[in-house]
């Protein structure tokens, strides 16, 4: 039973780590659009058991008003999310709040 979608919502990312299985990277090609998520996101729902949407790259926040948008309307059609990042914006508590002030509600707390 399908319970979760994660997406590579990019294959760019900031760092280039040699384990790096989806092979991101600064040169790395390759984001999905709003509408291309949103047509993505009602064929999920039609599978009736996906109660979750993860975010993943690559670096989502790289492109963080898309990944934004994709939340709201995952998060406004019902789903769960969440997001995977390497958090390169977090090198503090103050400048990390303003980037996850967006989020307040609407991502679990999540320790992996
Ligand atoms: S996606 Fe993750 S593993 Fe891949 S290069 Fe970026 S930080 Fe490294």
């Amino acid at each position: 039973m399908i319970t979760g979608i994660h997406f590579l919502l990019t294959y760019t990312c900031n760092l280039e780590c040699d384990h790096c299985f989806v092979y991101g990277g600064p040169k790395a090609n390759g984001t999905f659009t709003v509408s291309r998520l949103r047509k993505t996101f009602d064929e999920i729902a039609k599978i009736g058991t996906a109660q979750w949407i993860y975010f993943e790259g690559g670096e989502p926040f790289l492109f963080y008003p898309v990944m934004l948008e994709d939340i709201r309307i995952a998060h406004d059609m019902g789903f769960k999310t969440g997001v995977v990042t390497n958090a390169y914006w977090a090198i503090s508590e103050e400048d990390a709040e303003p980037w996850l002030r967006s989020f307040c509600g609407r991502l679990p707390h999540k320790n992996f």
